[in-house]
C-alpha cells in the first residue's frame, strides 16, 4: 500500500464502510472536505455473492460472504470461530467485514425509534435516556429514510410523528400478510406495513423489488439498500477508500486529541491514518474493541474510556419465536422476507416492569427444517415430497423482538489469550439476558397463542431460546454526564474533542425495533455536525 493515504492529513478519518461510515463520508465529501475511509474487509461483487450463495453447500444466511483470515468475523455454522462466549447467554449475532458492512445481508426494516424510547428512565424509570430527543433527530430521520430509499405506508400512524413523506409508498402486501393483518387487526392487534428500505418503484438508479424473496443473504438486483451504495458513492465524489485495512491502534497526544490511527494490510504491515477529525463506524463489537486495544501511557484504560463504559452495556433485542399451522394455505415465501409487524406492544406503562416488544410475521419459508424434521419421523419418498408442499404452504412463523436494558456487566472485551490472522485480539462477550426480558417473554407466549387462535392455528411450537439478532447496541454508550457514558448527544466521545462515533453503539437504548434508520439519522446528523466545524478551514488535497 503506498504512501498517498499514508502522508496526506485527511478533514476527517472513518473507520469502517457500513452504512455508518459511508453515509458520514458521503455527506461530507460532496460538501468539500477530504475524507479517508479504511475498510477492515474486501470489496464485494453482487454477481460473485450470488454465485458463491447458489453454489454453497451450507446455504446459511453468511454463506456467500468468506471470513478472511486478516478480517474475520461470525459464521453461523461455525458459532465458537470468532466472537468467544463467556456467558451465561450467547450472543452469537452476525456481522459482515467488507466493504458496504452487515447490509449487505439484512432485512431491511427501517423503523424510527418512539419518543419515549429516547427517554426510557424518564418515563418508566428503568433503563437511561438519550439526553437526545425524538424532535431533534426527526428532521434526520427523514433525511435517512430519502437517502435510503424507505417504502412505507403514509396512512398508517406508526406512534414516531413525520415531518416528511416517505419517498415511496409501501410495497403490497402478499395474500399471507394481508390476511394476517386483517385477522389480527379484527381481534384487537395493530398490524402495520413495515417501513422497508427496499425499493417499491425505481430509486436513486436501482430497480424495483420484484418479489424473489432471497433479501438475506442477498438481494440479487440491488432493489434493497446496501452499504456499498453509499461506499461506492462516497468514493465516487473523492472520498479515499482503503479496503483491507483493519485499524488496530489509535494514538492520542498530550493535549488529549486523536492524532492517528494505525491500520494494517493482510501482510500484517502498518500504516498510519492522520487527520483532524476521526470517526470510528466499525460497529457494536469492533468500534469498542478497538478501543480497548488502544491503550498506551496517555490512556491506560483505552481510548474514550476514562468512564469505564467502553464495551458495557451491549444489547441486541433477544428473540423469542413461534410457529403454527394454518387450516388453509397461505403461500409463504411471495414477496419480500417481511413485510408485517404488531406494534401495540412497544411502549406502554408495562415498560416499567417488563419489556417492550415487536412482534412481525416471517415470509421466508423454512423447507430446509421441515425437511429435516419429516425425516426423522421416517418420511421418504412421495409421502415426504407431498408432506412437504402441504407444511411449507401452511406453517407461519412469528418472531418477536425484546427490548433489553442497558447493563455494564453485559460487555465485550478484546481476549487475553484468542486472536485472528493478524494476531489483534478477537471479541470475548460477556452477557446475561435478565428478569425484565424474561418477563416480557412470558407475557409474549400468551400473546402467541392469542395469534395462533386468531388464525384458526394448530400445532403451535415456541422457540424461547433468546436468539440473538444481530443489533449490537450500547458499547459506546450516549449520555449527558461523561462519568457514565463515552458519547455525548453529537457523537462526540466525552474524553477526545476530535473523536465521534457512528454507530448503534452509541445507543443509549435498545427499545425494540431493528436500528439501522437510527444509526443513518444519527451518521447525518453527525455529518452535518463535522461539517460545521470544519466548514470555516475546508481544505480539500491538505
Ligand atoms: C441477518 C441480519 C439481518 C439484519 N436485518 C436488519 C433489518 O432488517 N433492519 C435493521 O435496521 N438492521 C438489520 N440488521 C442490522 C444491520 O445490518 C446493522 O445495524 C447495520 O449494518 C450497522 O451498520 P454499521 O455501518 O454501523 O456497521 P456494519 O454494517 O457492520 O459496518 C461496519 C464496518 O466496519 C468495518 N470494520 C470493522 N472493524 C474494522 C477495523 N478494525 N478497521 C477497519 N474497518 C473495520 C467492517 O468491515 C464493516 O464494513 C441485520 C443484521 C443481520 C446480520
Ligand atoms: S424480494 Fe427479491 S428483489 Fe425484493 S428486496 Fe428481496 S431479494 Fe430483492
Amino acid at each position: 500500500m503506498k504512501s498517498e493515504a499514508k502522508s496526506k492529513k485527511y478533514d476527517v478519518v472513518i473507520v469502517g464502510s457500513g452504512v455508518a461510515g459511508s453515509l458520514v463520508a458521503h455527506s461530507l465529501v460532496q460538501r468539500g472536505i477530504s475524507c479517508l475511509m479504511l475498510e477492515a474487509g474486501a470489496r464485494l461483487d453482487r454477481g460473485q455473492l450470488l454465485d458463491r450463495f447458489q453454489n454453497a453447500a451450507v446455504k446459511d444466511t453468511m454463506a456467500p460472504y468468506p471470513s478472511l483470515k486478516h478480517a474475520p468475523h461470525p459464521i453461523p455454522s461455525r458459532p465458537d470461530d470468532y466472537l468467544i462466549q463467556k456467558g451465561p447467554d450467547r450472543y452469537d449475532s452476525q456481522y459482515i467485514r467488507a466493504v458496504g458492512g452487515t447490509t449487505w445481508h439484512w432485512a431491511a426494516a427501517a423503523w424510527r425509534l418512539l419518543p419515549n424510547d429516547f427517554r426510557l428512565k424518564s418515563t418508566y424509570g428503568v433503563g437511561r435516556d438519550w439526553g437526545l430527543a425524538y424532535d431533534t433527530l426527526e428532521p434526520y430521520y427523514g433525511k435517512a429514510e430519502g437517502t435510503l430509499g424507505v417504502s412505507g405506508d403514509k396512512n398508517e400512524d406508526l406512534g414516531s410523528p413525520r415531518s416528511h413523506p416517505y419517498p415511496m409508498g409501501p410495497i403490497p402486501l402478499s395474500y399471507m400478510d394481508s390476511t394476517f393483518s386483517r385477522e389480527l387487526n379484527r381481534v384487537g392487534y395493530k398490524v402495520v406495513t413495515e417501513p422497508v428500505a427496499r425499493n417499491s418503484q425505481p430509486f436513486d438508479g436501482r430497480p424495483q423489488c420484484c418479489g424473489n424473496n432471497n433479501c438475506m443473504p442477498i438481494c440479487p438486483i440491488g432493489a434493497q439498500y446496501s452499504g456499498d451504495v453509499h461506499a461506492r458513492k462516497a468514493e465516487g465524489a473523492g472520498t479515499k477508500l482503503v479496503p483491507n485495512a483493519v485499524a488496530d491502534f489509535i494514538e492520542v497526544d498530550a493535549l488529549g486529541k486523536v492524532s492517528r490511527v494505525r491500520y494494517r494490510d493482510p501482510s500484517g504491515t502498518a500504516q498510519w491514518a492522520v487527520g483532524r477529525y476521526f470517526v470510528l463506524a466499525a460497529n457494536g463489537i469492533e468500534t469498542p474493541k478497538l478501543l480497548l486495544l488502544s491503550r498506551s501511557v496517555r490512556t491506560p484504560k483505552g481510548v474514550a474510556n476514562s468512564s469505564d463504559q467502553v464495551g458495557r452495556n451491549l444489547m441486541d433485542h433477544p428473540g423469542t419465536a413461534m410457529t403454527f399451522l394454518v387450516p388453509k394455505p397461505l403461500y409463504p415465501g411471495r414477496g419480500p422476507q417481511e413485510m408485517t409487524s404488531i406494534v401495540n406492544l412497544r411502549d406502554g406503562a408495562f415498560r416499567k416492569e417488563f419489556s417492550a416488544k415487536k412482534i412481525h410475521l416471517s415470509n421466508q419459508v423454512d423447507t430446509n427444517g421441515i425437511t429435516k424434521e419429516l425425516l426423522a419421523k421416517n418420511l421418504y419418498g412421495k409421502a415426504l415430497d407431498q408432506k412437504i408442499k402441504q407444511l411449507s404452504l401452511r406453517r407461519l412463523r412469528l418472531d418477536a423482538f425484546h427490548e433489553i436494558l442497558p447493563d455494564p456487566e453485559n460487555r465485550i472485551v478484546p481476549s487475553e489469550s484468542l486472536s485472528d490472522g493478524l494476531g489483534i485480539p478477537r471479541p470475548e462477550i460477556h452477557y446475561r439476558i435478565g428478569d425484565y426480558v424474561r418477563k416480557s417473554a412470558q407475557d409474549t407466549r400468551s400473546h402467541f397463542a392469542k395469534i395462533a387462535a386468531a388464525m384458526g392455528g394448530e400445532e403451535a411450537q415456541f422457540l424461547d431460546d433468546f436468539a440473538p439478532n444481530s443489533h449490537l447496541m450500547g458499547t459506546t454508550i450516549m449520555g449527558t454526564i461523561g462519568k457514565d457514558s463515552v458519547v455525548n448527544t453529537d457523537c462526540q466521545t466525552h474524553d477526545h474533542s476530535n473523536l465521534f462515533i457512528a454507530s448503534s453503539a452509541v445507543f443509549a437504548s435498545a427499545a425494540c425495533v431493528n436500528p439501522t434508520l437510527t444509526i443513518a439519522a444519527l451518521s447525518l446528523r453527525l455529518a452535518d455536525h463535522l461539517h460545521r466545524k470544519l466548514k470555516s478551514k475546508v481544505s480539500v488535497g491538505a
